[in-house]
């Protein structure tokens, strides 16, 4: 399994050059699996250059690509529009937040509506690719390529869901958008058993988290207790705060790996082979 970090800052994007680094682009996470085939994590602002990628690269993926949503707030939307293969009408996608189910508001009404002629020129309707909206009430599956799904909702304003996706003896689980509250959410921990990498939100510091109770986010210091508590292999340091830059981040990735050596900040562009 890779990974590959597309998006790796939360809340909206940075463009200035002290940024550039870690990257500016919102959650967007590509993981290609070792039967070739790719999924997609969050539709942030980084999924722009993914279509780009997948257009001019040698995925061939003509079947369904399954792009799993930790939720709809703008950072983690907001790229979609700027998705080229949506515009692909020989491409299918299917846009999921697993675990949601039917009685929460509709997944596709959410796009649809960001992509109104107000806020968009272009209707979701009129992309073009078979775009199908999928929010089940079950929170595991495995897709008949064998790649199997745990999903688990946790605090968020809005809730928001992680992932586990194993395929094989591969665990990768993505958690972000998550407030552990005084303490941390063993189903969090749960989630993250034994991981062989584990990307969480990590968007304060422990300081900084103080004043941020009911944000939605966790500090670097949270996301390294849920690694050691679950075992994970690796961590890697997730949703960074668009207020921190460059150097402030090599300062926190610094502080990270002297509490858990396997911890790193994500990176937009970083590649990471489970
Ligand atoms: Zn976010
Ligand atoms: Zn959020």
């Amino acid at each position: 399994m890779k990974i590959t970090f597309y998006g790796t800052r939360g809340s909206i994007s940075v463009s200035e050059p002290e940024f550039s680094h870690f990257g500016g682009n919102t959650s967007c996470v590509l993981v290609t699996f070792d039967n070739e085939r790719i999924g997609i994590l969050d539709a942030g602002t980084g999924i722009r250059k993914l279509g780009h990628d997948i257009l001019t690269s040698s995925i061939e993926q003509r079947d369904n690509i399954f792009i799993g949503l930790s939720h709809t707030h703008w950072d983690h939307i907001q790229g979609f529009p700027f998705f080229k293969p949506a515009y692909d009408p020989n491409r299918k996608f299917t846009v999921a937040i697993v675990g949601k189910g039917s009685k929460a508001t509709n997944l596709e009404s959410i796009f649809a509506t960001q992509m109104q002629r107000e806020y968009f020129p272009v209707s979701l309707s009129e992309m073009g690719a078979h775009i199908s909206f999928w929010q089940p009430e079950i929170t595991d599956f495995t897709a008949p390529s064998g790649v199997s799904i745990l999903a688990s909702k946790h605090t968020h304003p809005g809730d928001a869901y992680g992932y586990r996706i194993t395929e094989g003896a591969t665990t990768l689980v993505y958690c972000t958008d998550v407030e552990h509250g005084d303490s941390i959410d063993p189903n969090v921990v749960k989630l993250a058993q034994n991981a062989d990498l584990l990307i969480h939100d990590a968007q304060y510091t422990p300081e900084e988290l103080k004043d941020k109770k009911g944000w939605g986010h966790s500090s670097w210091e949270q996301a390294i207790d849920v690694a050691l508590r679950a075992k994970a292999k690796k961590l890697a340091l997730f949703h960074h705060d668009p207020e921190h830059d460059d150097s402030f981040l090599m300062r926190v990735e610094k502080e990270c790996q002297r509490l858990f050596a396997n911890a790193f900040l994500a990176r937009e562009g970083m590649v990471i082979t489970l």
